[in-house]
């Protein structure tokens, strides 16, 4: 038995390619973000599509329990099996997608270069020069040495390359994150990272009309729900030393919320239901400017 690859939220695909399209306009003075987006209007339908085959893990109520009052992420230390030939074939697709950044009519200097890149990717791994398997382990493991070491190895960009496998390993996070999830009680969960996958928190929603605050992750799409005064990132509680702040013309959609004791911020979103996981890539797509005045006043990501 494998695990459904269809998501579990139904997203209206072509207001996705519309939102998409009129971030491509508003970045026209803006080359890196507008590749960005570029490039995810090309992956974003292959992985939505994407089918790898998962099995279903296998865990114990018992240990689903244990693993979450220890604040152990669920796939930590599973077997996890999927179909790699069809990972590795995804994987390709995803780097024949970012090759047709050059094809694409607003393409630009930056595109143009991430397409050459793009293709060189694509050329290593049907040559079998890149290890698709390892590769991928290296981000389960988030160990990106590896991968790292084997991109400069064949003067490959190792941005793009996980970028790649990242995405790659997506639409199988996320079928676990919907086995998962409902046998999870997720309010003892109080962290900053995943439960499902370990990843740290992409972003936060304040969600619905009592504006619980809820955290996301950008892997698997997992989500849970989390005090409203805590840092995200560190736990602390201090409201003295933590705030937030709306860049001006953001209106009130979305927040930065900042952390003195650990330098941290975390992107905010007011949503009334939960936000799809291709939404979350595009949304944190249309405010990386809000991450340059985060990190313009000192705070990490
Ligand atoms: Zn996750
Ligand atoms: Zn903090």
């Amino acid at each position: 038995m494998t695990l459904s690859g269809s998501p579990d939220t139904i997203t209206d695909d072509a207001a996705m390619m519309r939102r998409l399209a009129f971030m491509i306009e508003e970045s026209a003075d803006l080359p890196d973000i507008k590749a960005l987006v570029l490039l995810y209007s090309l992956i974003l339908p292959l992985l939505r599509e994407a089918d790898l085959k998962v099995t279903p893990s296998v865990i114990a109520t018992e240990e689903i329990a244990s693993k979450m009052a220890e604040g152990v992420p669920l796939l930590c230390g599973l077997d996890l099996e999927f179909d790699e030939d069809a990972a590795l074939d995804l994987m390709v697709r995803l780097a024949k997608a970012a090759e047709r950044l050059d094809e694409q009519p607003q393409c630009i200097g930056s595109t143009q270069s991430v397409a050459h890149s793009a293709g060189s990717i694509r050329l290593a791994l049907e040559e079998h020069k890149l290890d698709a398997g390892e590769l991928l382990f290296s981000i389960v493991t988030d160990d990106s040495s590896s991968l790292i070491s084997a991109a400069l190895s064949l003067q490959l960009d190792p941005g793009l390359l996980r970028t790649i496998v990242q995405n790659t390993l997506k639409p199988a996070l996320r079928a676990w994150c919907r086995q998962l999830t409902p046998l999870s009680d997720t309010t003892v969960w109080q962290k900053g990272y995943c439960f499902i996958c370990g990843a740290r928190a992409m972003l936060g929603e304040l969600r619905g009309h009592n504006q619980a605050r809820h955290l996301r992750c950008g892997q698997c799409g997992a989500d849970w729900k989390i005090s409203r005064l805590q840092c995200a990132l560190c736990g602390n509680e201090d409201h003295k030393s933590s705030g937030y702040f709306r860049p001006e013309g953001a209106g009130d959609k979305v927040r930065v919320e900042f952390c003195d004791k650990c330098k941290g911020y975390i992107k905010v979103f007011t949503s009334f239901a939960r936000m799809a996981p291709e939404t979350l890539d595009i949304e944190d797509l249309a405010t990386l400017h809000m991450d340059c005045i985060a990190k313009n006043r000192g705070y990490t990501r």
